[in-house]
């Protein structure tokens, strides 16, 4: 490619929303274009790279043997009602109506259409197991769609769908899944965890997700240093401590108040970036209170009294008095006495008891604490009220745990029946009896993970792609102020020599000044730099750089090409 012909938009200003890193350095490259809240058009420059990353999926989805279908995004209200996920599914179900008043939705996910596929044509166990996917275009209409396409309203993602008669069957593609989705993201070169998941509201009995581990990420998971216990912090369990572990001190330093009732007022006025605030909401679950820890619009710490219900319209905000009657809390407590609904308190996760209504933030080893109740009576009283916390003992025994923070990039599930019973989808076995299909499903968010990958590879001057990601390995920079004729006869030589050889190169033939060239090429990432020069040529070398190192090296042609290769 030459960039002369290519549309490269990058700019110096994003706007003051753009919070993480990724997102403000995919504006700057110009690689996507926001048109509304969490819609985003895709540049040319975006979409080498989101292409990239779902070739790798396609190709390892191939490898292990899924078949590629392509399913409709609009589906239709009736099959929606099968399963009861019409109303169950919530808000981020976008509803629409044709113009003949007939409902459809905009798919989130394709477990009812996929359902309704096998219900018609798997007839025998004789085509069993199979596993279907596709990538595709999704649309959930997220509470808060932020970070860019980290968590977009509109997104791409690969999903898969499989079918068995046996659970053995289910979990033996539930493993070759597993271990495919682990292939895929060492292939992207990412630094990742498979942890222990919740369902959620697809649902199911088993489930892990695939976490690429980043400070940005709107996930914590817990791991052990001494064995393969890995869960999502929604999940995590730990062994009792040896001791209790002590209370925290109460001291008030710092309030939230309740005019700082979002996550954001609550970072602004404790000057910590949002992503590291958690807000507790005390509500009424169907089984008694709940405390419910949340960062953003995200379930952080399902903690719980009884069991906890579903989240999706059935949890309300409890009263000031039964709030009351949990907490013990007198005068000055923070939270709830005489305040709206939303119970402004964050608590730092190292607080551990999170119904504790322990207030902080964590900034620069600050915590601020604070609180005047009967801290000892509260926790009596939210009885089983736990999580994990770093340094607890991991529930196996074996070692301690941590905690980290990820991006979910890919979720496994082993459904079951839960779908093709509620939709009757079954087949004849081989005593020529009619059984209920075993189902598993398998998605991957193939466009959060080019914001992924650049939260874990980037540094002050843009992105450092991992080279399967890159949109070109190699630039190839004339510096040529006077016109000369042999350097760009030199650049261009080279170009079409790389070109040659199968490697994807771009030429910079726009003719900027040195500074500004290697300034776009440095924020979008390219992998290689060949710089020709006029005092190259004389001495007969080419300067080479690659975009993780600071040190450029002066190569002759012959040996540039080797490196390359
Ligand atoms: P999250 O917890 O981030 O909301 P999810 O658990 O709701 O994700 P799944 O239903 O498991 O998502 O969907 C499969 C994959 O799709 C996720 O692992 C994630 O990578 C991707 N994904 C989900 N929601 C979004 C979104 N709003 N924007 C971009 N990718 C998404
Ligand atoms: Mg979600
Ligand atoms: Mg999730
Ligand atoms: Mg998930």
């Amino acid at each position: 490619m030459r960039l002369s012909r290519f549309h490269l938009a990058t700019v110096k200003e994003v706007p003051a929303d753009a919070e993480i890193a990724s997102h403000r350095l995919m504006l700057r490259a110009g690689m996507i274009r926001k048109l509304a809240a969490g819609i985003y058009t895709w540049s040319p420059l975006g979409l080498r790279v989101l292409r990239k990353v779902e070739a790798i999926v396609r190709e390892e989805m191939n490898r292990a043997g899924a078949l590629e279908m392509l399913m409709p995004s609009i589906q239709p209200r009736e099959l929606w009602e099968e399963t009861g996920r019409w109303q169950k599914f919530g808000g981020q179900l976008l509803k629409i109506k044709d113009r003949k008043e007939q409902e459809f939705c905009f798919g989130p996910t394709h477990e009812e259409v996929i359902t309704d596929f096998a219900r018609h044509e798997i007839k025998s166990y004789k085509q069993l197991p199979v596993n279907f996917y596709q990538i595709q275009t999704k649309f959930r209409d997220e509470i808060r769609p932020r970070f860019g396409i980290m968590r977009a309203r509109e997104f791409l993602m690969k999903d898969a769908y499989s079918f068995h008669l046996t659970e053995t069957s289910l979990q033996e593609t539930y493993r070759v899944m597993y271990e495919t989705y682990a292939r895929i993201f060492t292939r992207l070169g990412l630094e990742f965890r498979a942890v222990q998941a919740d369902t959620g509201a697809i649902g199911g009995h088993a489930s892990h997700e695939f976490q690429v581990l980043a400070e940005a990420g709107e996930d914590v998971i817990a791991f052990s240093d001494a064995s393969d216990y890995a869960a999502n912090l929604e999940m995590a369990e730990a062994a009792p401590p040896a001791t209790p572990r002590p209370a925290p001190a109460a001291t008030l330093e710092r309030v939230a108040t309740p005019a700082q009732k979002t996550i954001e007022d609550i970072a602004a006025f404790l000057k910590v970036p949002a992503t590291r605030c958690v807000k507790t909401l005390l509500v009424r679950g169907r089984d008694g209170l709940v405390a419910l820890c949340l960062r953003g619009d995200h379930a952080l710490n399902e903690v719980k009294a009884g069991k906890l219900p579903e989240l999706a319209g059935e949890v309300t905000l409890a009263s000031e008095e039964e709030i009351r009657a949990v907490t013990g809390a007198g005068p000055g407590f923070i939270g709830p006495v005489g305040l709206p609904a939303e119970i402004p308190v964050i608590v730092d996760r190292d607080a551990a008891v999170l119904a504790d209504f322990v207030c902080g933030g964590n900034a620069d080893g600050t915590h601020y604490v604070g609180a005047n109740w009967d801290r000892d009576a509260t926790i009596r009283r939210i009885a089983d009220i736990r999580s994990v916390v770093e340094g607890d003992r991991a529930p196996d025994g074996r070692g301690t745990l941590h905690l980290a923070r990820g991006i979910e990039v890919g979720h496994i599930f082993q459904l079951g029946s839960r779908y093709a019973e509620a939709m009757g989808a079954s087949v004849q076995d081989e005593t020529g009896q009619q059984r209920t299909l075993l189902m598993g499903c398998y998605g991957i968010g193939v466009s959060r993970i080019v914001a992924a990958a650049i939260e874990q590879r980037h540094d002050e001057a843009g992105i450092v792609w991992p080279e399967p990601m890159a949109p070109w390995q190699v630039a190839v920079c004339p510096i040529n102020p006077k016109g000369l004729g042999e350097v760009s006869a030199a650049a261009e030589s080279l170009y079409q020599e790389l070109c040659a050889r199968g490697i994807e190169t771009v030429l910079d033939d726009r003719g900027l000044r040195p500074g500004a060239m290697f300034a776009d090429l440095e924020l979008i990432g390219i992998p290689h730099r060949v710089v020709v020069s006029e005092r190259g040529l004389a001495a007969g070398t080419l300067e080479y750089r690659r975009r993780d190192e600071s040190q450029s090296q002066a190569l002759d042609r012959e040996t540039l090409l080797a490196r390359l290769a």
